[in-house]
């Protein structure tokens, strides 16, 4: 589908980025997939090309390029079945927590760090106690002579065991009548005392991310690590989950139409009863619905991402993109899976690959039921 998002620039960007997927990560992702995580080196040769953060300031060594390059990096590595190389995570994600709150003194420290890839970063919100219902996080963070002792655990952290730098939610006060309020947020050092990796979760899919417990304990952070103003996390969270979810919406539209265009190969090809596949009825109504989906999910991302680009709020419609689009890659998949028929279940075909892959999409970044609620409250009203 022409694309009339982008213009010549974004594209030659586009070209140099899958020129990169070619020549840095192709040929190593099944590798990574056996290791369960990405080698860190990934994330400097990237920063070095101009791949990670691009929206970063000048001053601090990004290009100040709009969101529209981030949402090609991120198409790509879901169109090339790599989305194990989680740089969106690392530069729309996180990034702009830092980009948004820090002061001049925090980001001068670990921005450049950020932007050449030298400095990986992840997001620690989630416990084993409070994932959908986040409010209920129990993490907590005791100021003590001008010092943070962190105290908690969290987990399914994506890029757990190879990041240097996590933002961590947790809590600095707790009233039972308001639980969103009296949370933090504190930017971590991977090797402050008392900060401890755990295990990388074993998955269905999404092999080459590593998804990690951490553990704090009696883990002392500096004041000067405290994210923007204490007792604010809420909202800062609130604020950054739009982009969140419309850039997993980006993956997943990207990945379905990995899907279809690589079964359309496949079914040219294949001989059944005499003939290609691709002859059959089902077959063709089958790439029919899901390309139609592919175009659908574009179009909408399409209208979502300049409104994006504009400062909108758009938490109920990009819920919807987040919801509608990851729920059409999974079942995209699924489809196309079964027109590629024993082959589909190899791990060589990356149609297997896509197919696993999905599934996460429509369980993190808030589950596609929360995404419901979410519109549902837009359209009804709270209770
Ligand atoms: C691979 C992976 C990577 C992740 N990466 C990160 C990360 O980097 N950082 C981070 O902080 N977290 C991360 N997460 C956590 C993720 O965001 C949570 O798993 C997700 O928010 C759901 O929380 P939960 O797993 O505790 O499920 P629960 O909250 O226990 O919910 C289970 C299910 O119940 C249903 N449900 C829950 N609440 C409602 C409701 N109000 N109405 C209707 N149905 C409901 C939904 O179907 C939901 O899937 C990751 C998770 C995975 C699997």
């Amino acid at each position: 589908m022409k694309r009339r998002l982008y213009d010549e620039s974004h594209e030659a960007f586009r070209e140099t980025f899958r020129r990169f997927i070619e020549d840095e990560i192709l040929g190593h992702y099944e590798e990574w997939q056996k290791q369960g995580q990405v080698p860190r080196e990934i994330y400097q040769r990237a920063g070095a090309q101009g791949f990670l953060c691009p929206t970063a300031a000048e001053k601090w060594g990004g290009a100040e390029a709009d969101f529209r390059f981030a949402a090609i990096v991120a198409e790509e590595l879901y169109f090339h079945s790599v989305p194990g190389v989680f740089f969106p995570l690392h530069s729309d994600i996180v990034f702009p927590y830092l980009e948004k709150f820090c002061n001049q003194a925090q980001l001068a420290k670990w921005a450049p760090g950020c932007v050449r890839g030298e400095h990986i970063l992840a997001i620690a919100m989630t416990e084993p106690d409070a994932g959908s219902d986040l409010a209920a996080l129990r993490t907590k963070a005791e100021l003590k002579n001008n010092q943070y002792i962190l105290n908690g655990t969290k987990t399914f952290i994506s890029n757990g065991q190879i990041a240097d730098l996590f933002v961590v939610a947790a809590r600095t006060s707790f009233d039972p009548a308001k639980p969103h309020r009296g949370i933090s947020l504190f930017v971590i050092e991977s090797d402050r005392p008392g900060f401890r990796r755990g295990r990388n979760l074993p998955k269905i899919g999404f092999h080459a991310q590593d998804t990690s417990e951490l553990a704090f304990e009696d883990c002392v952070i500096p004041k000067e690590n405290l994210l923007g103003a204490e007792g604010e996390g809420w909202r800062y969270l609130m604020e950054n989950l739009q982009q969140e979810r419309l850039v997993l919406a980006i993956g997943a539209a990207a990945a379905a139409d990995s899907c279809v265009q690589m079964t359309r190969d496949y079914v040219k090809e294949r001989q059944v009863f005499g003939q290609p596949l691709a002859n059959q009825q089902h077959t063709r109504f089958t790439l029919a619905e899901c390309a139609t989906q592919v175009q659908l999910a574009y179009s909408f991302l399409d209208d979502l991402i300049p409104r994006h680009l504009a400062g909108e709020k758009l938490m109920g419609e990009v819920s919807m993109a987040k919801y509608w689009i990851s729920d059409t890659q999974s079942s995209v998949a699924d489809r196309c899976l079964q027109l590629f028929g024993g082959y589909g279940y190899m791990t060589e075909y990356p149609i297997s690959r896509q197919y696993v892959d999905a599934r996460v999409q429509r369980i993190y970044g808030g589950a596609n039921e929360i995404m419901k609620e979410l519109i549902a409250r837009e359209l009804l009203g709270k209770d």
